[in-house]
Order: structure tokens, then C-alpha cells, then sequence
């Protein structure tokens, strides 16, 4: 099955001397640590504002003229998918937002403005897209104009609703009032606007997840073009997994634009990452949903 999936998808998995197994990652070019090397990218970003930079190099070098990402609307911390053609607004559209943003449901109006486009979305989202690509009769020919699929790691999400009582009833905060939301070390933390941390551990979080997300193996994105997270990485950078030839290519283009420094994967806590993959494959494995192992070989 794994070979199938790299035949249809291009890809290739590392031979042998893998900075992360891809069985718990899923299969991948390369690994990095990054971070973008525009400060202001980098304040705006979520880690390293890998994700942005990405897509900003991408828009300036023509390589898709749009990006669907996830502003903030005008309820606090409400994501809302939009399509943006500038470095400004893809800076403002930066930083993680808790909660569902349906970016997907933005593709056809993106195309039928745009001839090329790059998604932005959660491991499911990504993996929306490929399978839009692959059904001839469905919205392929809409899919095909995305030109890079960036993926970030996702936990779990929250619809708006549920993010809001997560944060008064666990947090005691009101969500006007706070400036920074992250997810790491096991912790949910929010920074108010008064400069007050407040934090509950990961696991609280389960109760307001959305119910999908109870029944989802993929961490990392693994359908993406560019997979980028934090965990594992040190303070303030990324971990960015290149899974296609497109993938890396961007990456590599950007590297040597000087958008983005990299380190080695093994800097960073490579087990930590390994850890929470195997943790969600095995959350969903012990509740027996039958539905996932055919589309995840590397399943019990
Ligand atoms: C709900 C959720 C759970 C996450 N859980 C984990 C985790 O467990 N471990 C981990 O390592 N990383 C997790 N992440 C990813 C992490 O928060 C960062 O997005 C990732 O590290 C990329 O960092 P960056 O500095 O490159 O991001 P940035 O440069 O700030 O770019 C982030 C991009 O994501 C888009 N975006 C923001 N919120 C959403 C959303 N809700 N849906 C779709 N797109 C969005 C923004 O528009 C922006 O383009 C999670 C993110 C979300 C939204
Ligand atoms: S946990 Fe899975 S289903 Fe839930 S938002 Fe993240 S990728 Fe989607």
C-alpha cells in the first residue's frame, strides 16, 4: 500500500538513517528545523513563521498567485478563510487560530480568480485536497490549480463556540481579552493583554474537541506538499517535513533566497515529535474506528 501511495503521489521515503520514522510521520523527503529570516515574518508567526515565509515566497516568485489562509474575523480568535495575493496580508493572516477555519471552502471561488493558488490547512484539509485531485469526476480540475499544499500539525480543533467556553470555563479568560494562544509542551497557554499566562494541560482539551478529531491518525499532514509544526522543535522555529518533489523544491528555493535558515531535525527533540504521532495512531487504533486503516497502511 505505501508503495502504491509513493507511486501515485511521487513520492519517496528516505532510505535508511531517518530523522524521524516516517511509520509515525508519515513518508517524507526531508527534515528540517526552520525559521523564516525576516524578524517581522517571525513576530507574526506562530514558531518560526516557516508556513508564511513559505508563502510568501511563493507568491513573489510566481509560483501561485493566491493563498487561502486564515485571517481573524471580528470575533476574537474566530478563523475566517480568505484569499490573499500580498506579503502584508499573509502577514496578517499569521499565527495559529484554535478553531475550525473550512479553508477548502474557499477553492473554487480562489480558482475562478486565480490560475494557480496555495492552500494553507490542517492535515485534514490537506488531505481533502488530494482527494478532490484524484477523482476525475468530482472538482480535480479545481484542485489540480493548487500549486503548493502546506499542512500543519494538528492535535485537535475546536469549533468557535467551544474555543470560547474552553477559555472562560478552564482559562477564567474572556476571549477579547487575550493576545497569544499556543500550543506546546503538553500545555495550552494563553498570554492575555496585560501580559497574565494562563495555562491547562493538553489533555482538558478533549472535552471541547470537535468530534472528528477523536477519530483522527494524522498528526503531521502527511498528504501536504510542506508539512510545518512545533512540536519537537526549540523555541521559536519549526519542524518542516518536504513529502513532494514540489515540496522540496519550494524549500529549497526559499533556503537559497534567504527566506529561510535551517538546522539539522536531530537539534530539536525529534522524540517528542514521535511521540505525540504515535499517541494520536494510537488513540484512534483503541477506539477501534474501522474506517481509517485502509487510507493509513502504517495502522496496526
Ligand atoms: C487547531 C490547531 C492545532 C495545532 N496543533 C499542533 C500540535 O499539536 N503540534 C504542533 O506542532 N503544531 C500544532 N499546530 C500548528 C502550529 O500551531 C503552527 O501553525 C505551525 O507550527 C506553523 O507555525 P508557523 O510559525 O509556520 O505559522 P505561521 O507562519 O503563523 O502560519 C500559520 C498559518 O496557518 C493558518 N491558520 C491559522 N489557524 C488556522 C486554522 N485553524 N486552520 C487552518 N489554517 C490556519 C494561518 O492563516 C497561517 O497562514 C496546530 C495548529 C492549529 C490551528
Ligand atoms: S485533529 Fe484531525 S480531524 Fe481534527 S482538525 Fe486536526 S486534522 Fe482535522
Amino acid at each position: 500500500m505505501r508503495g502504491l501511495l509513493r507511486k501515485v503521489l511521487g513520492r519517496s521515503r528516505r532510505d535508511g538513517g531517518e530523522e524521524l520514522d516516517p511509520e509515525l510521520v508519515g513518508p517524507y523527503r526531508s527534515a528540517y528545523l526552520a525559521r523564516a529570516t525576516d524578524e517581522r515574518v517571525r513576530e507574526a508567526g506562530q514558531d518560526g513563521g516557516v508556513t508564511t515565509a513559505l508563502l510568501t515566497h511563493a507568491l513573489e516568485e510566481g509560483l501561485v498567485e493566491a493563498a487561502i489562509v486564515a485571517t481573524t474575523g471580528s470575533d476574537p480568535w474566530k478563523p475566517e478563510p480568505t484569499v490573499v495575493t500580498s506579503p502584508e496580508e499573509l502577514l496578517e493572516a499569521a499565527g495559529s487560530k484554535y478553531a475550525i477555519s473550512p479553508n477548502v471552502s474557499l477553492l473554487e471561488e480562489a480558482v475562478s480568480a486565480h490560475e494557480s493558488v496555495a492552500l494553507v490547512g490542517t492535515p485534514c484539509q490537506v488531505t481533502a485536497v488530494r482527494k478532490a485531485e484524484r477523482y476525475a469526476h468530482g472538482v480535480a480540475d479545481v484542485a489540480e490549480r493548487v500549486r503548493l499544499l502546506v499542512g500543519i500539525f494538528c492535535s485537535e480543533n475546536l469549533e468557535y463556540e467551544n474555543l470560547q467556553r474552553l477559555l472562560r470555563e478552564e482559562l477564567g479568560v474572556d476571549p477579547s481579552r487575550v493576545e497569544r494562544m499556543d500550543i506546546t509542551a503538553g500545555k495550552f497557554t494563553v498570554v492575555t493583554e496585560d501580559g497574565e499566562e494562563r495555562t491547562v494541560p493538553v489533555s482538558r482539551l478533549s472535552r471541547y474537541a470537535n468530534e472528528a478529531c477523536h477519530f483522527c491518525a494524522d498528526l503531521t499532514a502527511e498528504d501536504a506538499d510542506v508539512s510545518v509544526g512545533s512540536t519537537g522543535a526549540p523555541d521559536g522555529w519549526n519542524v518542516v517535513l518536504t513529502r513532494t518533489d514540489r515540496g522540496e523544491e519550494i524549500l529549497q528555493s526559499a533556503v537559497d533566497a534567504g527566506r529561510l535558515e535551517t538546522r539539522e531535525v536531530s537539534e530539536g527533540d525529534p522524540k517528542v515529535l514521535e511521540r505525540l504521532a504515535r499517541d494520536k495512531r494510537e488513540r484512534v487504533r483503541d477506539s477501534r474506528c474501522a474506517t481509517w486503516r485502509p487510507y493509513h497502511p502504517s495502522g496496526p
